[in-house]
């Protein structure tokens, strides 16, 4: 059923950049086999998957949606693609995403954007768009994205679907490639939120081989979806509802606050006063690492090789002038110019304590509350072409996801009605590793 959803919805949408249709039959053949045997059934029995084209799949090509990997075929799995396959998910292709993760739209992507199911006019929102247009379309049951400023919640809250980005270092960034990598989290974007606790019970969980992976314990969070919200207080930032909001986005959570009130929860509004700086400071620390990680892109250990080249630096400046697009360089310059001597302190070390000041917002906040809640993003999914050459705009898209990036916590963005037919995003923002609260109040909710 999937491979004839994605036959007949994909040329429309672009959603996948590789199709595994023999691997994907093959493995549903094993597990009827296991089946027949008599064995237990995994957690995510059967459940066909899309993977965002930036986790690494054995055998399978992983390409960023880059020129640079065009010919990359990885030789082992990402720690998440392993612990899908102990669920016993089934991979059935990668999914399209802005290139290395820069963008917020999908179209930065090498091999052309994605369009929003909702209105194929529009983005499905990015980097992640592959992942949240996939699961919206219904050509895959779920879908893992990665988020760094918002590239999992942002296309959820575009497409109409679910998107969780878990607290750094709960899921394994092993195999994940690197962008920020003081900020990258692997995370589900499903259909609704029983299905996010099901897949980020899968895919939680202590890994040696990601130094930064949290050695803690996997509280149970299916059974957490209780239903029952009483007596949770909920802080609102007026920062997340003022200035620059769409009036209609800031209507849909007003509404979705009297639903909570209804509950038996709480609600005031409160103050996160670091806000602002929360834009500059996450592009430059995101380029900042970016342009070191993607060093190792040289044109002599992965991917594309300039052609005859006259010597080695020849090689190293040509294979990254062809295999890299423009907002990829742009990140790489304002990094490598942040980074460099004499501006360090000024940029990027300064941009370290700005973070660390945002960060405390949060835990001030949570001391007197339980959740965050506010939009996922200022306006609903924009038109293809409309903001793509105004980069300074486009970042300012990320204003309420970046916030919680910085900080570390985890949210999840669910649907919380139309604004002019189009879907918008409840942003819902929790304490460290307390996503059985963020599930049980969205899953409430929804
Ligand atoms: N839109 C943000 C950026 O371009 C977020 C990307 C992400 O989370 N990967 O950096």
């Amino acid at each position: 059923a999937s491979l004839a959803r994605i036959s007949a919805t994909d040329s429309a949408l672009g959603a996948f950049l590789t199709l595994d249709e023999e691997g994907a039959r093959a493995q549903a053949k094993k597990l009827d086999a296991a089946l027949a045997s008599g064995e237990e059934r995994g957690l995510l029995f059967g459940l066909p998957a899309g993977i965002k084209d930036n986790i690494v799949t054995e055998g399978l090509r992983t390409t960023c949606a880059s020129q640079f990997l065009d010919n990359f075929t990885p030789i082992y799995d990402a720690e998440v693609i392993h612990k899908l396959r102990s669920a016993q998910s089934v991979t059935v292709g990668k999914l399209n995403m802005d290139e290395f993760a820069m963008g917020g739209s999908n179209e930065n992507s090498s091999y052309g954007p994605v369009r929003n199911p909702w209105d194929t006019t529009r983005v499905p929102g990015g980097s992640s768009g592959g992942s949240a247009a996939a699961v919206a379309a219904g050509q895959v049951y779920f879908a893992l994205g990665s988020d760094t400023g918002g590239s999992i919640r942002q296309p959820a809250a575009y497409c109409g679907v679910v998107g969780l980005k878990p607290t750094y270092g709960l899921v394994s960034r092993f195999g994940l490639v690197a962008f920020a990598s003081s900020l990258d989290q692997i995370g589900p974007i499903t259909k609704n939120v029983e299905d996010s606790a099901y897949v980020l019970q899968a895919i939680a969980g202590h890994d040696a081989k990601d130094s930064t992976s949290a050695n803690v314990s996997i509280p149970d969070y299916v059974s957490s979806l209780t239903g029952d919200v009483k007596g949770l207080r909920i802080g609102v930032p007026k920062e997340y509802i003022g200035q620059g909001i769409d009036p209609q986005v800031k209507e849909r959570v007003l509404e979705a606050l009297k639903v909570f009130e209804s509950m038996g929860a709480v609600w005031e509004e409160i103050s996160l006063p670091h806000t602002e700086y929360a834009v500059a400071t996450y592009y430059l620390l995101a380029s900042s690492e970016a342009s070191s990680n993607l060093a190792r892109f040289d044109g002599v250990r992965y991917g594309v090789r300039a052609d005859n080249p006259a010597n080695l630096m020849d090689l190293y400046r040509r294979s990254r002038s062809e295999g890299f697009g423009s907002e990829v360089k742009r990140r790489i310059m304002l990094g490598t110019y942040a980074l460099s001597s004499g501006y360090y302190d000024a940029y990027y070390k300064k941009a370290q304590q700005v973070r660390t000041l945002i960060k405390r917002d949060f835990d001030q906040a949570f001391e007197k509350f339980d959740l965050i809640i506010g939009p996922t993003a200022p306006t609903p999914a924009f038109k293809l072409g409309e903001q793509v050459d105004d980069p300074l705009t486009m970042y300012l898209n990320d204003i309420v996801t970046i916030p919680v990036s910085l900080a570390g916590v985890p949210a999840v963005s669910v649907p919380c009605g139309l604004a002019d037919g189009l879907p918008v995003g409840l942003q819902i923002i929790g304490k460290p590793f307390d996503e059985a609260t963020v599930l049980r109040a969205a899953h409430a909710y929804e």
